[in-house]
């Protein structure tokens, strides 16, 4: 057997496990996940219902970041294993995908996140085109919801010429800590050299979304059934945001959990895309055990599109189940 063939096999087995588990009793039946779904990359959305609530997810495109920036800490032999024990080849750099979530509740069109816009990486900014291919006018979104700060979910919120905002009757929510951050003068300074040229951009965004953009608090409820989880640590004032209706929970992740292989399986492994690693990483380990305990499903802004699953636990750790 060749090592082809012996990582086909060994995905094989991978994927016969994820299919045989037990599907969630209440969240996944109510996500309506079908088992061993995979979806086509040029399918425009992916539609969940959340008891009365309806939950889309649209791509804003794809984005590249280079493996010893994601893993300044892991060793290449430890990647390549972690990899080729999930019959997969070990990548030569990540491309994250770009899973921006639209909440339909009640009269409300919730956005989470708004992509990136065109200045970021020409891969992404594909937002608006997604929308309108769903059918969705950008002008009918009511609130838009930051996860947090960086470019990948904030940039996005500013019209092509950065004059105003892109969703232009739309509420804009930012987590409060993560609102201090950004609009601090001195954070372009004290930010590490990755970060400096998010913090003048986000700055931007602040000032131009202005009387438009609000702050609120963990667990403040956002429209109805939709509410922030502080999960710091990504970023100083990450949140995710759980969708609650008919006894069903879904939660979008943002950044909390980003990679499908090392978010899960390696939770503790640090990464140069976390402001506080140390954080980042409790983060990571309270959501895992909170999203398999409690049986809520989960959307995750980078995973391979459009980013839904539950999480499950094996060994000491755990693993996320696409379906
Ligand atoms: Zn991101």
């Amino acid at each position: 057997m060749n090592q082809n063939e012996k990582n086909a096999r060994a995905g094989g087995a991978t994927r016969r496990t994820l299919l045989a588990a037990a599907p969630l009793a209440g969240a996944a039946a109510a996500l309506g996940l079908p088992p061993g779904l995979r979806l086509a990359h040029a399918r425009a959305s992916e539609t969940l219902t959340i008891g009365d609530i309806t939950v889309r997810v649209v791509s804003d495109g794809t984005l590249a970041l280079p493996v010893s920036f994601t893993l300044p800490e892991t060793a290449s032999d430890d990647l390549d294993a972690l990899y080729r024990e999930n019959g997969q080849e070990p990548p030569r750099e990540f491309t994250n995908q770009t899973n921006v979530v639209l909440i339909e509740t009640g009269e409300r069109r919730v956005l989470v996140d708004a992509g990136s816009g065109p200045n970021f990486q020409a891969t992404a900014g594909k937002l608006t085109d997604a929308l309108y291919e769903i059918d969705v006018d950008p002008q009918s979104v009511t609130d838009v919801v930051f996860t947090h700060g960086h470019a990948d979910h904030l940039w996005g919120a500013v019209d092509d010429f950065e004059e105003g905002p892109r969703f232009a009757n739309a509420r804009h929510v930012m987590g409060e800590a993560e609102h201090a951050y950004w609009s601090d003068p001195t954070t372009p300074d004290t930010a590490p050299d990755w970060l400096k040229g998010l913090a003048l951009g986000a700055a931007r965004v602040i000032e131009t979304l202005g009387g438009a953009l609000e702050t609120a608090g963990a667990d403040a409820e956002l429209a109805p059934g939709v509410r922030y989880v502080a999960t710091p640590g990504h970023s100083p004032g990450h949140m995710s945001v759980l969708v609650e209706s008919g006894g069903a929970q879904l939660m979008i992740g943002g950044d909390a959990l980003t990679n499908a292989l090392i978010s899960f399986q390696k939770p503790d492994w640090p990464l140069g895309t976390d402001l506080d690693r140390e954080q980042a990483i409790a983060t990571r380990l309270a959501l895992l055990d909170r999203l398999a305990t409690d049986e809520i499903g989960l959307v995750g802004f980078h995973l391979p599109f459009p980013g839904i699953g539950r999480v499950e636990r094996r060994g000491g750790a755990f693993i996320y189940a696409s379906g």
